[in-house]
């Protein structure tokens, strides 16, 4: 099955005559504590415009950069995460262009010689597992933000009223905040053939990203950046057709969407004879399409030369076996090792990884001193906890101490409570932070478990209902669940019910 990428539409005989060839861009704003180049703080969060500049990341004349170390060790941590070569020696160059978000007219970047080289990521999709190829993964730094407002609106952006129509005064507000944020840009081998494809691996990504603290990656606040280049060419040709490159996805699904659409569309243009045009398009997310930006500016273009005003880059050998050291267990390896080392499905084990606070409670009531099994404890967090956090419009559980979730499951494995009272004592200490014995005190929980007490509340409800014994004994098995009920009313709802029932039963069919 090929899902995802097929739009719908009844073109499945047009889309096997094709093979789509995509590659994707990524850009990462790196967390680091100041910009690429300079001292300014990047908590540009919320920050007056303006308020985070220097004359390094202004671009004025007589300054020179200098490197932050710690950018240049998230890409060479990036490297390693992705099985790349980290590159012994690397340069810098300038990629020449003109744009008022850009104040030096150029862009500090490494076009020759990437830090990292020639890397992998493996994932599963719903064809099973593929592996994305990575060409190169570099570092450069971001551009200011042009806003472009109508100065006659009451709020920029809108439309200006009846009175100024069709004489709004437009203007273009520049913030220099984020100029000379330090940008990791991750560029992949056209190896993939659908959206899928492409969105499984923007998000496993992301999720490396989160795992070494290189990146918060949210793509809603562009701290990564998603581009595609798409093409299409007939099955079992070599060349690749013209491309288009893709921009203004701002979500998961949009990354899929946008592509399968672009996929389409080129198919389409293909069949009815005409010629895909180089461009750069962009992803509208109202009307599922995309539509025409501008022509792609062909690499030449940029001019690249080395950056005369930075020495080029080493790395030894003892900082890179410190970078390697350093990284934590990574996604691939973590859901393998839940799998193999604590028996969970590949499901559960991808839900646990895929959250880290998924990760760190089960990890915690794992190592707690209950001795409850991984299964039982995956089951919780993937199941109650996933929901409860989801219910709580995604605040994260902070409530919830993985001591005492394992204390609650232990609790229901040794039937001191009911599973469906469990699933209230939990929500209670998830939203309250009780503990759970003070709970299940409270609420009157506690099961009646021991099997001579509730033996001795049978004999009397054996004893006390003649009639629906008979009936019993004479076939009429519905009149166990009767009996059942007289037990739980007798011990006021407090019988491990499962307890009485099989013990009714074995009284009952005891021979006399
Ligand atoms: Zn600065």
């Amino acid at each position: 099955m090929s899902a995802g990428a097929a739009p719908a539409g009844g073109k499945g005989s047009t889309l096997e005559k094709y093979e789509a060839v995509i590659g994707i861009e990524i850009h990462c704003q790196l967390k680091t504590a100041s910009k690429m180049f300079c001292g300014c703080s990047t908590e540009i969060d919320g920050a007056e415009p303006n308020s985070h500049c220097c004359p390094v990341c202004l671009g004025l004349p007589g300054v020179l950069p200098t490197i932050n170390k710690s950018a240049v060790e998230f890409v060479m941590a990036t490297g390693f995460a992705i099985e790349a070569t980290v590159a012994e020696s690397t340069r810098w160059d300038r990629k020449n262009y003109f744009y008022p978000d850009l104040p030096k007219g150029y862009q500090i970047s490494q076009y020759q010689l990437p830090l990292a080289a020639n890397g992998k990521l493996t994932f599963d999709t719903s064809d099973g597992p593929f592996t994305v190829l990575i060409r190169r993964a570099h570092l450069e730094e971001d551009t200011g933000r042009l806003i472009h407002a109508d100065l006659d609106a009451e709020e920029p952006g809108t439309p200006a009223d009846g009175s100024s129509k069709g004489a709004g005064r437009r203007v273009s507000l520049i913030d220099y905040n984020r100029s000379g944020m330090a940008l990791m840009e991750i560029v992949t081998e056209p190896n993939i053939r659908t959206g899928e494809q492409a969105r499984r691996y923007a998000e496993e990504l992301r999720l490396l990203m989160r795992t070494i603290g290189a990146s918060d990656a949210e793509m809603e606040n562009g701290q990564m950046r998603v581009e595609a280049n798409v093409s299409i060419r007939p099955v079992g040709r070599e060349a690749f057709g013209t491309r288009t490159e893709v921009k203004n996805m701002n979500s998961m699904k949009a990354v899929e969407r946008a592509i399968a659409f672009e996929i389409q569309r080129q198919t389409e243009v293909l069949e009815s004879g005409g010629t895909v045009t180089m461009e750069t398009r962009g992803w509208d997310e109202p009307s599922q399409s995309t539509y025409h930006m501008r022509p792609k500016e062909e690499e030449n273009d940029y001019r690249y030369f080395p950056e005369p005003d930075l020495p080029p880059l080493r790395t030894t050998p003892e900082w890179r076996a410190q970078i390697k050291a350093r990284l934590p267990e990574l996604p691939a390896a973590r859901r393998t090792r839940y799998q193999t080392q604590h028996g969970l499905s590949a499901y559960d084990a991808a839900v646990l990884v895929n959250d880290p606070g998924a990760t760190s409670l089960f990890e915690a009531a794992l190592a707690s001193a209950a001795g409850v099994p991984a299964k039982l404890i995956a089951n919780w967090v993937t199941g109650e906890y996933a929901r409860l956090v989801k219910s709580a419009e995604g605040v994260s559980g902070g409530k919830v101490a993985a001591a005492e979730l394992a204390a609650l499951i232990k609790l229901v494995t040794d039937g001191a409570i009911s599973g469906t009272n469990a699933k209230e004592v939990f929500a209670e200490h998830y939203a309250s932070g009780t503990a759970v014995a003070s709970i299940v005190e409270a609420r009157g929980f506690r099961q009646i478990s021991d099997s001579g007490v509730l033996e001795s509340a049978i004999e009397e409800v054996v004893t006390a209902n003649p009639a629906a014994v008979a009936d019993y004994k004479a076939g009429k098995t519905n009149a166990a669940g009767f009996l059942v009920g007289q037990v739980m009313k007798a011990t006021r709802g407090q019988a491990n019910a499962a307890m009485v029932q099989e013990a009714l039963r074995a009284r009952l069919d005891r021979a006399e």
